[in-house]
């Protein structure tokens, strides 16, 4: 349940900008709302012979600087407020991140927990059935997000082609390897996530080999980002979480062995040698490192105050309020914020779509120095607007993407 719609934390976010900046409010009107939005109902027979109505979105939010580009969630919860804001984030991501590409989001309401492989795949066809006209890969390319994976984008992108008569792998990215996906995109969100922590322990001096960690989520940014922070750095991960609850041992935990526990009984909690605590003590724990990856709003003005993290990362969208965000500014906090700190995923993306064009692919090694590359370019482009304008990082990262975004606009005669 969300504590505040997330869309007007978007609004919010762009009126601190628009003061930092002096942007005039009529160019800021253009991207306080969403360029279209696509609203269906998919009928799917269930595997019991019932027939079932889901509803789903499609938001896309801006296309100044290219296609719209955003991943497609499956979750109960799911609102058209938070899909507009997720499309929001991904327009003023992949304009931080300096790539030729808009934002956009989508989100079907249901439970892909309580549904068969079968059913999953109905669903997804019935979606593409639903927004096909309006997507392609130089309008809107969708991808993976909560709740969906390769497998889904594989079931997805074979629909379209169907229905166009012809293969159109640069439709969607985040697909299996085998039919154009990306080396590397299964991890790059979390990777992409290391490779900016490098670069703010660079700039905080502190030293990653000595540090400790707490991930809240244990879904693919959080899981990748267990591994990667222990294998790149050395870091030790002391407490992870998933939505039922979260686990914490002093001398670290095993990844790998708490996969094989999650999937053996379902949930993180009851892992050997760990204690059980809430998702809540998590945030609040004694470590370096925060890492929020699973959903909005779990540091809120309620917790902000006890957290202890030296940095935050943050791999969820949108984890932080904004009044959260205030204090822990003030609290001297070195926050990455969302649309930095997860990143890798929308920019590995990028590559697969380039590599889809071109029927060319690249090898891992090239993928992981690219990323590297854009990761911490975007860092820094980041932590100078930071300093110059005195601002915090989030609010910079918003002054480098809506600067480029305004410009574009400008360009095109939009205003
Ligand atoms: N869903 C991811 C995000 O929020 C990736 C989007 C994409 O690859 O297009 O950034």
């Amino acid at each position: 349940m969300n504590l505040i719609n997330p869309f007007e934390v978007v609004q919010e976010q762009l009126d601190e900008v628009m003061r930092i900046l002096q942007i005039k409010s009529d160019v800021m009107q253009i991207l306080r709302t969403p360029m279209r939005e696509i609203h269906v109902s998919i009928p799917v027979r269930m595997d019991n012979g019932d027939l079932k109505v889901f509803h789903g979105f499609r938001v896309q939010y801006n296309n100044a600087l290219g296609p719209c580009k955003g991943g497609i969630r499956f979750h109960p919860e799911e609102t058209i407020d938070t899909i507009r804001a997720l499309a929001a984030w991904m327009t003023w991501k992949t304009a931080c991140m300096g790539l030729p590409l808009g934002g956009a989001k989508g989100g079907v309401i249901c439970n892909p927990k309580e549904m068969s492989s079968n059913e999953l795949e109905r669903l997804a066809r019935g979606y593409i059935d639903k927004i096909w006209q309006l997507i392609g890969p130089d309008q809107d390319i969708p991808a993976p997000d909560v709740y969906t994976n390769p497998q889904v984008m594989a079931w997805m992108m074979d629909e379209y082609s169907k229905i166009i008569g012809k293969n159109q792998f640069g439709v969607i990215t985040g697909k299996p390897i085998m039919m154009g996906g990306s080396q590397g995109r299964e991890d790059a969100t979390a990777r992409g996530g290391m490779y900016v922590l490098k670069e703010a322990s660079k700039y905080l001096g502190l030293d990653l080999s000595k540090s400790t960690m707490a991930i809240q989520g244990f879904g693919n940014a959080g899981y990748y980002a267990a591994l990667l922070a222990e294998k790149m750095f050395g870091i030790k991960v002391l407490a992870i979480s998933d939505s039922k609850g979260g686990i914490y041992n002093q001398n670290g935990i095993n990844i790998k062995a708490l996969k094989e526990h999650k999937e053996k009984t379902g949930h993180v909690n009851g892992f050997s040698g760990a204690k059980d605590i809430t998702n809540e003590e998590l945030l609040l724990l004694d470590v370096d490192i925060l890492v929020p990856s699973a959903l909005e709003e779990v540091i809120t003005k309620n917790n902000a105050n006890e957290i202890k993290a030296k940095i935050i990362l943050e791999l969820a969208n949108g984890p932080t309020t904004p009044e959260a965000d205030k204090i822990l500014f003030k609290k001297g906090i070195h926050l990455i914020p969302d649309f930095l700190a997860n990143a890798g995923g929308v920019t590995v993306s990028y590559f697969e779509m380039v590599q889809n064009f071109y029927m060319y692919y690249w090898d891992e090694d090239l993928v992981y120095k690219r990323l590297n590359h854009r990761m911490s370019e975007a860092y820094k482009s980041v932590l100078k607007a930071a300093r110059e304008y005195n601002i915090s990082m989030r609010q910079a990262a918003y002054v480098v993407a809506i600067k480029r975004i305004i410009e574009v606009m400008k360009l095109r005669g939009w205003w």
